[in-house]
């Protein structure tokens, strides 16, 4: 099937879902210019060792762990929403799509507009102090390491975690959100992930009509209605600019 027979068909069967979800990963926000795990040559884990991204090892050395990944937290405070991002907030505002299932920890979906977003691995756009839970913004605490401080509560001096899931964690309750919206939906569009992540994976296996927009090969390839390998946010506006001619019944 050629690309705009794809693009056709998946813009078809958005048209046609009561209740359609979309899972996005890493993929969506690399033309943000923050980079994912696996890409070949760009992906995060060619440098960085996973094994730092354990609570473990935030708990050890907090000011350790805020040194390494202030890189990442800086690139993710500057990033900017992308035709992607764009593209799936105008579908959720115009009823085409009902939520989105973020692996994401950067904000960008909400910084584009969408409102119904699941964060499943939470977000590093904010820090909760883990004696007093008063919440801080990214920006702050990046002022504060700038300063070559510890990024300390200043309520209480206690130490802040980012509000992110990390490995060795407890799956967020928004996880089971989206377990349960994967279970209602007649529509997956997934956007950029290798779904190699576990639990969130999975998920794909309990959806209906899959749709998968990903540079990369993915498990679920085989039972996809729609495999798109090109850039997330061309394909994204080719479809939106498609729905808008089947709405107008050329
Ligand atoms: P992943 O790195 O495993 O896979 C990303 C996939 O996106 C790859 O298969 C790649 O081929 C594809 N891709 C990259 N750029 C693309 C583009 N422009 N258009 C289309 N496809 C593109 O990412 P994942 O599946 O989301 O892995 C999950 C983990 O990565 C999550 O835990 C998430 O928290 C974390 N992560 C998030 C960010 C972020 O928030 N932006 C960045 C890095 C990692």
């Amino acid at each position: 099937m050629s690309l705009d027979e794809k693009i056709r068909r998946a813009a078809r069967i958005l048209k046609e879902a009561r209740h359609a979800v979309v899972l996005t990963g890493a993929g969506i926000s690399t033309e943000s210019g923050i980079p994912d795990f696996r890409s070949p040559g760009t992906g995060l884990w060619e440098k960085e060792d996973p094994e730092d991204f354990t609570i473990d090892s935030f708990n050890r050395d907090p000011g350790a762990f805020y040194r390494r990944i202030r890189p990442l937290l800086t690139i993710i405070n500057e990033a900017e929403p992308n035709d992607g991002h764009k593209v799936l907030a105008e579908l959720e505002q115009r009823g085409r799509i009902k939520i989105i299932i973020t692996q994401n920890i950067d904000g960008l979906h909400q910084q584009a507009g969408s409102r119904r977003v699941l964060d499943v691995h939470g977000t590093f756009k904010t820090g909760t102090c883990q004696s007093c839970r008063q919440k801080n913004d990214l920006a702050d605490l990046l002022l504060v390491l700038d300063r070559g401080d510890e990024p300390d509560c200043p309520q209480c001096g206690g130490v802040i975690k980012p509000d992110v899931v990390l490995f060795g964690e407890e799956m967020p309750d928004d996880f089971q959100r989206a377990h349960r919206e994967t279970l209602k939906c007649d529509c997956m569009l997934v956007v950029g992930s290798s779904l190699q992540v576990a639990p969130v994976g999975f998920l794909p296996r309990y959806s209906k009509n899959l749709m998968i927009i990903n540079r990369g090969t993915t498990p679920y390839d085989e039972e996809a209605r729609v495999v798109i390998r090109s850039s997330a946010g061309q394909a994204l506006q080719r479809i939106l600019e498609e729905l808008d001619i089947l709405r107008q019944g050329f």
